[in-house]
C-alpha cells in the first residue's frame, strides 16, 4: 500500500442528500461489466492529482505503469491537466483483466482520480444537496429498469470530495428548484398519458412557468390539438438527429450503418412500423423505462436550473434527446430483442449525453431543423 501522501483541493464533505431509490444498491459490477466505463473514455484529471499519482511510492513494476498511464494535455488547465493513455484497444492501462483496477488495489482508493473514485455518482451541492448515478453506466439502467414503479427519493448521509460552491445561492432560489421539480415530476410521472403527451405538458409547464415562477398544476390548461404527423417527414427529421449525434461521437457507428441500410429497399412507413412493433413486443415496459430513465436524467443534471442555458432551451434538449433514444433503440433494436442489449445501446448513448455539451448542441439542432414550437415538437414526439 502506498504511504499517505493526499492533498486534494476538493474538500470533504459529509451531508444529507436527497437521492433515488436504486442508489442504496449501487455497486459496480467490476469484470461483469459488458462496457466498462474505462473503456475509451477520456478522463482528464487536475493538476493536483497528476502530481500526486506522479509522487506515489509503490512497487516500481506498478510505479512504471502509473506513470505512463497519464499525460499532460496540450493545453493544460490547473483542472483539466492530465489525461489517461489508452492501450491500442481503448483500455485504461491500470484496468486489469478481471475488472478490478491496478492502481486502486496497489495504492488505495484516495489515490484515485476523482472520477474513478465516484463514478457514476453525481454529487451536487450547490442549489440542492442531491447525488445519483448517471444512466452511462449500465449497472444504473439495470437498477432502474428492475421494476417499473415510479422513481423515488429517499434522504442518505453520504460523504464526497467535492468543490465547494462558489456563490451562496439565495433561499427563495433554492425553493424554487424544489417546487418546479416536483411539478415536473409530477407532469412526466403521470400515467393516465403516453409519455409523448407528458412531455408536451411539461413544455406547456414550463413556458407558463416563465412568466408565474409560482403558478401551480391545476391552474394550467393543459388541452391540446394534438397534429397529425407524417411517418416519412419525421423519419427525414429524426434521422438527421440522428447522423448529427453518429458524426460527433462515433460510438454507435457500425449499428446506424446497419439500420440506414433496412430504409434503403423499402418503404419508409413499412420498415418504421415493423421496427416500431419489434420493439413493443420484445421490451413491452419501454415506455416505462424512458420515463425512469428521463426522471434519473433530469435529476442528475438539475433540470430546469442547469447553469448558462436558458429553460427553454433545456427543454429542446429534454425533447431531442427524447426523440433520439426513442428512434436510436428503435432502429437498433431491430436484430435484437434482450433487455441487456437494450440498456447497451441506452448506455453508450448516456456516455455522450450526460458527460458532454450535448445537450446545447441538440437544442441549437432542433432550433436549425425548426423543431422548436409545441406543435412542432408534438409531431416529432409522437414517433
Ligand atoms: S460502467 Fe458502471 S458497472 Fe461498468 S465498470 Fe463502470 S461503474 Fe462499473
Amino acid at each position: 500500500m502506498a504511504s499517505k501522501q493526499v492533498s486534494f483541493a476538493k474538500e470533504k464533505v459529509v451531508r444529507e442528500f436527497l437521492v433515488p431509490d436504486y442508489y442504496k444498491d449501487f455497486h459496480c459490477k467490476g469484470g461483469n461489466c459488458r462496457d466498462s466505463c474505462c473503456v475509451e473514455w477520456k478522463v482528464t484529471i487536475p493538476m493536483e492529482q497528476y502530481f500526486l499519482l506522479h509522487g506515489l511510492k509503490c512497487k516500481t513494476s506498478v510505479k512504471e505503469k502509473i506513470d505512463r498511464a497519464f499525460r499532460p494535455l496540450l493545453n493544460p488547465t490547473k483542472d483539466r491537466y492530465a489525461e489517461i493513455v489508452h492501450n491500442y484497444d481503448g483500455d485504461c492501462p491500470l484496468h486489469k483483466k478481471d475488472g478490478y483496477c491496478l492502481l486502486h488495489e496497489t495504492c488505495g482508493e484516495e489515490v484515485l482520480p476523482w472520477v474513478c473514485r465516484f463514478y457514476p455518482r453525481g454529487p451536487r451541492i450547490d442549489i440542492a444537496n442531491e447525488a445519483s448515478c448517471a444512466n452511462s453506466c449500465e449497472k444504473t439502467l439495470e437498477l432502474l429498469f428492475s421494476s417499473s414503479n415510479k422513481l423515488s427519493f429517499e434522504i442518505r448521509s453520504l460523504t464526497f470530495l467535492i468543490s465547494k460552491p462558489k456563490e451562496a445561492i439565495p433561499e427563495e432560489r433554492k425553493l424554487l428548484y424544489i417546487k418546479v421539480r416536483d411539478n415536473i415530476f409530477s407532469l412526466l410521472t403521470n400515467r393516465d398519458y403516453p409519455l409523448h403527451l407528458r412531455i408536451i405538458n411539461l413544455g406547456k409547464y414550463l413556458s407558463v412557468m416563465g412568466e408565474n415562477t409560482q403558478i401551480d398544476l391545476n391552474e394550467i390548461d393543459f388541452s391540446f390539438n394534438i397534429p397529425e404527423y407524417d411517418i416519412d417527414e419525421n423519419h427525414q427529421l429524426l434521422w438527421s438527429l440522428l447522423e448529427m449525434f453518429d458524426s460527433k461521437y462515433k460510438r454507435l457507428d457500425e449499428q446506424l450503418s446497419e439500420a440506414r441500410s433496412n430504409y434503403l429497399l423499402k418503404d419508409v412507413a413499412e420498415v418504421y412500423n415493423k421496427n416500431k412493433e419489434h420493439l413493443e413486443r420484445t421490451i413491452n415496459n419501454h415506455e416505462i423505462y424512458f420515463e425512469k430513465m428521463l426522471i434519473n436524467d433530469l435529476f442528475f443534471k438539475q433540470f430546469p436550473f442547469q447553469n448558462n442555458f436558458s429553460v427553454y432551451d433545456q427543454y429542446l434538449a429534454l425533447c431531442g434527446t427524447y426523440v433520439l433514444l426513442r428512434y436510436l433503440t428503435l432502429n437498433l433494436m431491430t436484430n435484437k430483442s434482450s433487455i441487456d442489449d437494450y440498456i447497451d445501446i441506452l448506455a453508450k448513448s448516456f456516455t455522450v449525453i450526460s458527460h458532454s455539451e450535448f445537450d446545447k448542441l441538440i437544442s441549437s439542432f432542433m432550433k436549425r431543423l425548426e423543431i422548436k414550437e409545441l406543435a412542432s415538437l408534438s409531431k416529432i414526439l409522437q414517433m
